[in-house]
């Protein structure tokens, strides 16, 4: 896979891609039988692992694709003076992945969110990219011993590409920990993707993430985010201040 030289934001590495050049790195790997962990940075996660080590770890040391999204990391990197092409946010790359597994066939599994979530998320799969495979689904609720059993199932399905749905980082920390039992060549966390496609969750108006204003939109709809999302002027004023180009 050929990637592109990370930039770092709060010493958390960044690759600038495009999401083409994003989609076309994540297709090789499947195309090549090298399997790809991708994380998509927003700057909670960035936030995360200024307080959490082992997150930083994983997102610094184990994923092979780490990505600019959301406004705020964009914004981040270009005010440390790095060239980020776009923003490559985590639900739109779900997306073209779909739409890539519809016309090349690569199989796909959906893994997380609350019971029935997969389900809905795969029928809506399947009516936005008809012939898409969704070889198998199960909900993110599971005790730690079950996932063996959860594993055996995700491989027995044969799918090329696994999508969690845990949350960061819970979900980022599932796949590190059993990445080398997993078949998949592309493992990716997705947060609340499949609550999107299942409509139990909106996402903002095209004006709104144009306009960097997805977060108040979150906000709005989900108030007891509140705290989780006080990160975001905390990232800020730590980028603004204690920022600097590596
Ligand atoms: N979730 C899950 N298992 C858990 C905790 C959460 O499957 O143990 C799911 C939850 O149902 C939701 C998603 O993970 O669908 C988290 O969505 P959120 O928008 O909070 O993602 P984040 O912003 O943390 O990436």
């Amino acid at each position: 896979m050929q990637i592109k030289e990370p930039v770092k934001i709060l010493d958390v590495p960044i690759h600038p891609f495009t999401m083409d050049e994003a989609v076309s790195a994540l297709e090789n790997s499947i195309q090549n039988g090298t399997q790809a962990f991708v994380v998509t940075a927003n700057a909670e996660i960035i936030m995360m692992c200024q307080q959490d080590n082992e997150y930083k770890k994983i997102v610094s040391q184990s994923a092979e694709i780490v990505l600019p999204d959301g406004a705020g990391a964009v914004w981040a990197g270009r005010h440390l003076g790095y060239k980020i092409p776009e923003r490559v946010a985590g639900f739109d790359l779900y997306c073209q992945l779909l739409n890539k597994a519809a016309k090349k066939g690569y199989k796909v599994y959906f893994f997380g969110g609350s019971p029935g979530i997969a389900e809905a998320a795969k029928a809506k799969s399947e009516e936005l990219y008809p012939g898409v495979q969704i070889v198998g689904c199960r909900n993110g609720y599971f005790k730690e011993e079950e996932s063996s059993q959860i594993i055996a199932e995700i491989n027995a399905s044969g799918a090329d590409i696994l999508f969690a749905a845990l949350g960061a980082p819970k979900q980022e920390k599932w796949l590190e920990k059993y990445r080398s039992q997993l078949n998949q060549k592309v493992l990716m966390g997705i947060g609340g993707s499949f609550d999107v496609f299942a409509g139990k969750m909106e996402r903002a108006p095209k004006w709104m993430q144009d306009a960097s204003l997805e977060w108040m939109f979150r906000l709005y709809k989900q108030p007891s985010r509140f705290m989780r999302m006080m990160a975001l002027p905390k990232f800020v004023l730590k980028v603004v201040f204690c920022g600097k180009k590596a």
